[in-house]
C-alpha cells in the first residue's frame, strides 16, 4: 500500500474514532456506529442476523460464507454480523472491515479501485480502528499478547500490529499531527486507568 494511501486511510481512521466518540478499549464497535448515526444522512445499524430478520431483505448469497456484511435498507446502512462465528475477536475485525469500506466510500468509487484494492484499504481500516497506535503506545501495550488482550482481536491481527508497533515506536513520532493528539485527548482517562492498574 502506498504512503499516501495509508495516511489517508489512518485520517479517515482519526476521525471515525473522533466522531464515534470512543474512549476506550476494546473499541465498542455497537457505541461507534450509534455516535456515527448522529450525523445527518447517515445511520448505521449493526444488526446480527443469527437472531433472524425480515429474511426477504437477506439473499442466501449475501450470508454465505461470510462473517459480516453490509447493505443499504430504506437508505439506511445495515451491517449484517454472524455472532455464531467463535472467537468474537473475528467479528469485531469484520464488522469493523464493513465499516471502513463505508467510511473510505467503496460503494461510491467502485470504478477507480479493483476489489482487492479495495479489500486491503477495509482492512488495513479496521486494524488501524481496532488497534490505534497512540492508545497502545500510551499503554505501553506494544507486544503481540499485549495488543490482543487490550483491543479484543486475534492473535493473527495483534501479531501484523506488533510488528507495526516496533517501527513506530523507532520512528518516536507520535503526537506531531492535530488529529493523533485529538484521539489521544479523548483515551486520556483510559490510558490513565489502564497504567495505574498494569
Ligand atoms: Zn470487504
Amino acid at each position: 500500500m502506498e504512503l499516501e494511501n495509508y495516511k489517508n486511510i489512518r485520517d479517515y481512521v482519526w476521525k471515525t474514532l473522533i466522531g464515534g466518540k470512543v474512549k476506550s478499549l476494546p473499541v465498542d464497535l455497537f457505541e461507534l456506529c450509534r455516535n456515527l448515526s448522529r450525523k445527518p444522512k447517515v445511520k448505521i445499524n449493526l444488526y446480527n442476523y443469527t437472531y433472524g430478520f425480515n429474511m426477504d431483505l437477506i439473499t442466501p448469497q449475501m450470508v454465505k460464507g461470510k462473517v459480516a456484511f453490509t447493505t443499504k435498507i430504506f437508505n439506511e446502512v445495515y451491517i449484517f454480523y454472524n455472532d455464531n462465528i467463535y472467537p468474537n475477536a473475528r467479528v469485531r475485525y469484520a464488522i469493523a472491515h464493513e465499516i471502513g469500506h463505508l467510511v473510505l466510500k467503496h460503494n461510491y468509487k467502485k470504478s477507480m479501485m479493483t476489489v482487492k484494492e479495495r479489500e486491503a484499504e477495509a482492512n488495513k481500516f479496521a486494524i488501524l480502528l481496532l488497534a490505534p497506535a497512540i492508545v497502545l503506545h500510551c499503554c505501553n501495550a506494544i507486544k503481540t499478547n499485549d495488543i490482543m488482550m487490550i483491543c479484543d482481536i486475534s492473535y493473527s491481527a495483534a501479531k501484523i500490529r506488533a510488528k507495526s508497533m516496533a517501527t513506530y515506536e523507532e520512528l518516536n513520532k507520535y503526537d506531531t499531527l492535530a488529529l493523533e493528539r485529538e484521539v489521544h485527548k479523548a483515551f486520556q482517562e483510559f490510558i490513565d486507568d489502564y497504567n495505574n492498574k498494569y
